[in-house]
């Protein structure tokens, strides 16, 4: 069918919605491909959901083709399968919860891991009946505590979600493999600029883990990489152990006699460096308790913020030995515009502040937090404080930092999630072997958003082919000749198996049609317009601009 906007719901909008930060966020919604239903919960209109939906067939077509067995299983689930895992905790507010009528408690599901190892120990019962690869593309539910950033990060979104269930460990790794050139396979054909960079589990658990990571300035995620060898990684990935501060030795316990706000000097008496030294990776044990601070050694962070966390605090310096058999992470980040320590470096932190901002044992995300009151941060063990300029762990080479849009994970799970509920097939010998997992995730909804995000222009969208709403926007621009034209022109297109939409809408002026279809950024625009009587039409080039006059046999020549 040829998509005619005489028909089409839509509306396009002049102005940017008012809360609409990023590009992709105003695009989307003044293109009309999406508008907001509630706080990070989205409503796909026509031209949206087809891009949602040219997402969607290139990752099944990639999943199929590596053997992946697609199946949907629901949204609302049992609690109790979280519980066992102990992930019910571990996402804490991020998991939507409710009651049913008896008070039976189930959850939204926010990734699907217990219950696709259920499925699995319901229906694998011997090695024979392995390797299995299961996917779904699913809506997904998180409370996220800051949904914005339109479809970038929403509450509710739609997730590619695979599961791989293997006996042996080369097993495991082959999957993997597999997973990871099918991904390749799937950005590179969706038009993305991205890069493979090291991750670490969260709350996924299990070990390796890799990010596909869309560079953009509106991305949440920061990582490293190096110019000069194949090392990158996220941030949150950039591990070193012990704090690397020149000249301090790792002391006994010492009282940090602060009375009001400790001044840089103080605190560099205190820990036996020169006030002007870089102090960074500082980890000391508040009140018995490890935590974070990073201290540029610049003197533009106003360290009141540190003080008032400090001053009633006996200040201890963290030996090695604190962190024997201790993986978990917290993450400390000093970027261009001050000092974060967090999970993940925020843009929005002022110059010149300081900031010590942390994460509960829910994985619960607190700004301005108490160390102690607010959160336990004994669990949380290593700071990471890269700079442009740091070293590449693997060459030496100075690193390059920047921000990115988190597009996919995929996670070699082990046996996590198989001992949680003992899963085991019958293996060779007879006996029960238990099954190794990996899971591997794709922002479907937020590849549309990343996408608009690195390939929008000053004049809106501009969609990669494959994932575009159409291939053709056919522009009736003039009268009843120009339309007649239009449409025979757009019915031989789509003879051709050519995707068209076709602006035929009476009473609205060819300036506007125009407009619109750059804004909607479909990659080919054909317009009948002045030279129609002579069968000439103009065809643009979305990205370049370029156009050319040409007659209505050489352009369906081109388009077809
Ligand atoms: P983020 O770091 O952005 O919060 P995540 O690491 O929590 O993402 P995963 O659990 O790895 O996400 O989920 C797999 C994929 O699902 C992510 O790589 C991302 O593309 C997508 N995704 C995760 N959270 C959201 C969300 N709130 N909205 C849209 N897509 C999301
Ligand atoms: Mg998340
Ligand atoms: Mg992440
Ligand atoms: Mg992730």
């Amino acid at each position: 069918m040829v998509l005619r906007m005489s028909r089409l719901m839509l509306k396009t909008l002049r102005d940017d919605p008012a809360d609409a930060e990023t590009a992709s966020h105003k695009l989307l919604v003044r293109a009309g491909f999406v508008r907001r239903s509630s706080a990070g919960v989205w409503i796909w209109l026509p031209l949206g959901k087809r891009v949602l939906e040219n997402v969607s067939r290139v990752v099944r077509e990639e999943m199929d083709a590596i053997g992946g067995q697609e199946v949907l299983l629901p949204a609302l689930l049992p609690r109790e399968n979280y519980e066992t895992t102990g992930r019910a905790g571990e996402y804490g507010d991020l998991l939507f919860q409710l009651k049913d009528r008896k008070g039976a408690d189930y959850v939204l599901g926010p990734t699907h891991e217990e219950i696709f190892t259920q499925v699995v120990k319901d229906q694998c019962t011997s090695y024979k009946d392995l390797p299995v690869i299961l996917y779904q593309i699913q809506t997904k539910y998180r409370d996220e505590a800051r949904p914005r950033s339109g479809v970038l990060r929403g509450r509710e979104f739609q997730m590619k979600d695979s599961y791989s269930f293997d006996t042996t460990d080369e097993g495991l790794a082959e999957a993997y493999r597999a997973h990871r050139d099918a991904y390749i396979r799937i950005f590179t054909r969706l038009g993305f600029d991205y890069r493979i960079v090291s991750a670490v589990s969260g709350a996924m658990g299990g070990s390796a883990s890799e990010e596909f990571l869309a560079p953009a300035a509106a991305g949440e995620d920061t990582f490293v990489d190096c110019p000069a060898c194949e090392y990158a990684a996220n941030t949150e990935a950039v591990t070193t152990v012990v704090p690397p501060v020149e000249g301090v030795a790792h002391g006994p316990v010492e009282e940090l006699d602060t009375p009001d706000t400790p001044t840089i000097e103080t605190l560099a008496a205190h820990l036996g460096v020169p006030a002007s030294a870089t102090l960074k990776n500082l980890l000391v044990k508040v009140d018995g308790k490890i935590t974070a601070i990073g201290v540029p050694g610049d003197r533009e962070v106003d360290l009141g913020k540190l003080g008032e966390h400090l001053a009633p605090a006996v200040v201890e310096l963290v030996t090695a030995e604190d962190f024997e058999g201790r993986p978990e992470l917290v993450r400390g980040y000093v970027g261009p515009q001050g000092l974060a320590i967090d999970y993940i470096a925020d843009p929005r932190i002022a110059p010149g502040t300081a900031w010590i901002t942390g994460a509960n044992k829910n994985g619960k995300h607190a700004r301005d937090v108490v160390c102690g009151r607010d959160f336990e941060v004994d669990r949380y063990l290593d700071v990471v404080t890269v700079r442009p300029g740091d070293p590449c762990p693997r060459c030496g080479a100075g690193l390059r930092l920047d921000r990115a849009i988190e597009i996919g994970h995929i996670f070699q799970l082990g046996r996590k999630y198989a001992d949680a509920f003992q899963l085991d097939v019958l293996g060779q010998q007879g006996k029960p072997v238990r099954v190794t997992m990996g899971s591997y995730g794709i922002g479907v909804s937020r590849a549309v958003a990343a996408l608009a995000e690195q390939t929008a222009d000053g004049q809106g969208l501009c969609w990669p082919r494959e994932v575009a709403p159409a291939d053709v926007h056919l522009v009736a621009a003039g009268k009843a000749l120009q339309t007649e034209l239009a449409l025979e022109v757009a019915e031989k297109l789509h003879a051709a198996g050519v995707r068209v939409l076709l602006d035929d809408r009476a009473g609205v002026s060819p300036g506007v049609k125009f407009t619109d279809a750059e804004l909607i950024g479909v990659p080919q625009i054909l317009v009948v317009g002045r030279r129609a009587a002579e069968g000439v039409v103009e065809l643009k080039d979305r990205r370049s601009g370029e156009r050319v006059e040409l007659t209505v046999d050489e352009a369906l020549a081109r388009l077809t």
